[in-house]
């Protein structure tokens, strides 16, 4: 109220000068009434042209962009503009607050790796984040506004919003190759709608997977316990002779070897999925590797191959023994089984300039053709089922290769073709390898080191 004081000493004054000039007047012309009408409009008028002046100079700034700030004035208009400041500055300040806080809000939906979209009541696009985009192939700038059915055609897509009923999410092939997408939508305010996606390629994926792989190996255990089942059959309803006895004793035999196999090839895949990888500080030497493998398969070829297994590397490789021997004795057995009688297998090493090593298991058997070598890896895959089961195949020997070899950082390559026989390298790399000498080194400089420190 401090302005309400000033405002009316300055009414106070000017009634002043206007009584001194109507008292002026009068004096000067006898009469009374001129001199009143001078003095009331003389103080009256430089209320009003005091008032006019101040009040154009807030009005002016008012006017404009407000950039500077308000005419510091004293009384009323000095109040009145700084009230008038301060409150578009608040309000000012509250917007650019806001804007941020939508900004950052904004951008977080943006980083989401899901999907957002939001729809008004027309089901137009109100906004839209970078992956939603991608997963309805939009363009989040020009399609916004855009009714999104116009855009979206997939017509369970178009039928689902259409339903209404959206208590449970709508799973829809992209059109694009083999992407599946999981499709929310949850209405919110009046007549909104959010839609959530999420790329579930992956998970249907490895789903799909996982009911594959279940289902072969029911079918790859059921086979050979049917065939049980009928021989203990067949043992219990008819009366056998001791040869015939002996004979459905020795299949039983076989079928029973043939789950011990399965099984054991299970666990073994289930193990390296399971464990951390190899560390690069266990060093295995491949030659005493190659020696227990290469007796493996002379008892298995049973003379009918010509085989050279053994070559001497004096290499040391950086893993697990067990698994670096089951990858390569995989390898070595396959060439076994799957070549004929006469044919040759062999086992090469070979260092490579950049110190990384390969070694190769080279055959002269039936070949691989060129649509399957992609598969080889993949549980269960048989180029041909009945010579692989026939010989003790299981069809997950290649995959536990290749698992094997990238716990250890390196790969499983194939070469082959059909008539020509097969090439199955392992690579190893340069981390991985070192020659025996240098260990023997090593380990005599650290047995001299530790003989020193002792002194
Ligand atoms: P399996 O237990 O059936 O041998 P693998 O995973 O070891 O399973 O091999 C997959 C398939 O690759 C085999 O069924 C066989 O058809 C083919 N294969 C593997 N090694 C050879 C080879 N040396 N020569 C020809 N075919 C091979």
């Amino acid at each position: 109220m401090s302005w309400l004081l000033s405002r009316l000493l300055k009414a106070l004054g000017a009634a002043l000068f206007g009584f001194v000039v109507g008292a002026t007047v009068r004096a000067a012309t006898g009469i009374d009434s001129l001199g009143l009408a001078f003095g009331v409009l003389t103080g009256v008028g430089l209320v009003l042209l005091v008032d006019a002046v101040r009040g154009s100079r807030l009005l002016n700034w008012l006017r404009g962009t407000q950039q500077e700030s308000a005419p510091r004035d004293t009384g009323l208009w000095g109040e009145l503009g700084y009230r008038v400041e301060r409150a578009m500055r608040d309000r000012d300040r509250a917007v650019a607050r806001g804007k941020l806080e939508l900004a950052q809000f904004l951008s977080a939906i943006e980083a989401s790796p899901n999907g957002v979209l939001m729809l008004d009541p027309q089901e137009q696009i109100v906004w839209c984040n970078r992956v939603a985009a991608d997963h309805f192939s939009l363009d989040p700038r020009r399609d916004l506004r855009q009714r999104i059915t116009n855009l979206v055609r997939a017509p369970a897509f178009v039928a689902y919003l259409q339903a209404g009923h959206f208590a449970e999410p709508l799973v829809l092939g992209n059109g694009r190759g083999p992407g599946t997408l999981s499709i929310v939508v949850r209405e919110y305010g009046e007549g909104m709608r959010l839609v959530l996606t999420l790329d579930i390629t992956e998970r249907v994926r490895s789903e799909a997977m996982r009911r594959d792989f279940v289902a072969n190996v029911s079918h790859e255990i059921r086979t050979p316990l049917t065939v049980l089942s009928g021989f203990i059959e067949t043992m219990h309803s008819l009366p056998l002779t001791a040869a015939e006895r002996e004979r459905v004793i020795v299949l039983m035999n076989q079928q029973t070897q043939r789950m011990q196999t399965l099984v054991a090839d299970l666990l073994t895949l289930a193990q390296l999925e399971g464990s951390p990888r190899p560390g690069p500080d266990r060093w295995v030497g491949l030659d005493g590797l190659l020696l227990r493998i290469a007796a493996d398969a002379e008892a298995l070829s049973g003379g009918r191959h010509r085989l050279a297994l053994k070559p001497v590397t004096g290499v040391e490789l950086a893993g697990i023994e067990s698994e670096l021997l089951s990858a390569i004795a995989n390898l070595v057995t396959n060439a076994v089984r799957y070549t004929p009688e006469g044919g040759e297998v062999e086992v090469a090493w070979r260092l490579l300039d950049d110190g990384s090593g390969e070694l190769t298991v080279i055959d002269t058997g039936p070949g691989i053709a060129r649509e399957h070598i992609p598969r080889l890896t993949e549980r269960f895959y048989r180029v041909d089922g009945s010579r692989s089961r026939e010989t003790g195949g299981t069809g997950l020997g290649l995959s536990i290769v290749k698992h094997v070899m990238q716990r250890h950082g390196g790969e499983l390559m194939v070469q082959s073709e059909v008539g020509k026989g097969s090439r199955f390298r392992l690579a190893f790399p340069a981390a991985r390898i070192r020659q025996a000498s240098d260990s023997a080194l090593g380990d005599e400089a650290a047995f001299n080191a530790a003989a020193l420190s002792d002194h």
